[in-house]
């Protein structure tokens, strides 16, 4: 699950750039998920975002954490930590 805290973005664009599957749009001057049945929860938006408006925790994509969970038996930090 991808959320964004609208009053906190600054519309840099930076999640735009490192988003490997053009998910994130411009609107308004603020991100928007404008293609959000392409993404895979890698948390790299969240990795990136200088201003801490992006919050991922793990989705199905998310193949890092889920080796970690299921197979390493570690859990992923329960703040959503992102998997990559
Ligand atoms: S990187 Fe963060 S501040 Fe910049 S546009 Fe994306 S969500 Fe907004």
């Amino acid at each position: 699950m991808i959320s964004i805290a609208e009053e906190i973005c600054t519309g840099c664009s930076m999640c735009l750039k490192v988003c490997p599957h053009g998910v994130w749009g411009i609107q308004e001057g603020k991100a928007a998920l404008v293609s959000p049945e392409r993404r895979i929860e890698c948390g790299a938006c969240q990795l990136n975002c200088h201003d801490g408006a992006v919050s991922v925790t793990k989705g199905t994509g998310c193949l890092v954490a889920i080796i970690r969970e299921d197979i390493m038996k570690k859990k992923t930090a329960p703040d959503g930590e992102a998997c990559c």
